[in-house]
């Protein structure tokens, strides 16, 4: 397949990659004029997506999107689908599709989860909202890039699928956290507090496969000074999208509000920008009540 690829970062980078070590013919644009091995670089968001049967973006959030929609759409060929990959607010993946819709394109928001290893290798789980053919289109190349897609409903569908879990990770990392930062006070082993809580009711992914305690259950970024790994402001982003969502959809999310405070508070007023998102609980660590 001849693919357009707009959004070359930690993300894009990669899964561009394995498109390319997969065979397809891959046209790449980033304004920050990066290079992918195997991908064909060229200097307009344009001349990536001409004659193009899939065009897929992974950009930073959806004023972006919108804007690079504008340029390229125009510029598709008919019958050609749109992938948007980033983790964006719903209302732009649903403005974005109908644009595509009404310029003949088939359009899907394809959100993804796994990280930087699991673009690196075509490990990510990717949550699909969007018409039927055009998921069709496209899941031969998210079989390249991920090991699982889900297809959740119509457009902006995957992008709410990326938020709810996003608010889970958040509420439940946090939650974790300063269940650690109470065990330690109560004079509670940490290496005994994983060993129980990882096998009780209390486990979740954020104890049980990312562990925020140095030292304690699989290898995580806090056995890595906390570098992240999933940084503390990309949760933030994720969580007031949850947040924008649920005042547009007037549902009740007071954890989700309250973990967006508390990850806004340590990446804005405190040390938490560049950290990753489980350096909450030295944080919670240095607090008293
Ligand atoms: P990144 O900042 O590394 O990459 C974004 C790239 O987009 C940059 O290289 C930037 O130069 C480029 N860009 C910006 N504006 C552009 C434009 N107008 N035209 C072309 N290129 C443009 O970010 P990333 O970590 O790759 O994340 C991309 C998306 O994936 C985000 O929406 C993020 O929330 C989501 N995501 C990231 C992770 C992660 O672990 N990093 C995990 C899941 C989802």
């Amino acid at each position: 397949m001849k693919i357009g690829f707009i959004g070359l970062g930690n993300m894009g980078g990669p899964m561009a990659h394995n498109l390319a070590v997969a065979g397809h013919d891959v046209s790449g644009f980033d304004t920050a004029g990066v290079k992918i091995d195997g991908v064909t670089s060229v200097d307009t968001a344009q001349a990536a997506v001409v004659g193009a049967d899939v065009v897929i973006t992974m950009l930073p959030n959806g004023a972006i999107l919108r804007a690079v929609a504008d340029q390229i759409i125009p510029e598709m060929k008919t019958g050609a689908v749109f992938v948007d990959c980033s983790t964006v607010d719903v209302d732009s993946a649903r403005a974005v599709a109908e644009q595509a819709n009404a310029a003949g394109l088939g359009a899907i928001d394809a959100p993804v989860s796994g990280g930087i290893g699991g673009a690196t290798n075509g490990t990510l789980t990717f949550m699909a909202g969007g018409g039927a053919d055009a998921f069709a289109t496209a899941a031969p190349l998210l079989e390249i890039m991920g090991q699982k897609s889900v297809h959740c409903g119509e457009s902006g569908a995957g992008q709410a699928a990326k938020i709810c879990n996003n608010m889970i990770l958040g509420i439940t990392m946090i939650g974790t956290c300063e269940a650690f930062a109470l065990a330690d006070k109560l004079g509670l082993d940490r290496q005994k507090m994983f060993d129980v809580v990882s096998t009780s009711s209390g486990y979740s992914w954020s104890m049980n496969a990312y562990c925020p305690a140095p030292g304690v259950g699989p290898d995580s970024p806090a056995d890595n000074d906390y570098k992240p790994g999933f940084a503390a402001e990309l949760m933030l982003k994720d969580l007031r999208l949850s947040q924008q969502a649920a005042e547009s959809a007037d549902a009740a999310t007071p954890l989700g509000q309250a973990a967006t405070d508390l990850y806004a508070q340590f990446v804005e007023n405190e040390d938490g920008l560049g950290m990753d998102f489980s350096a909450m609980l030295p944080r919670f660590s240095k607090l008293g009540r």
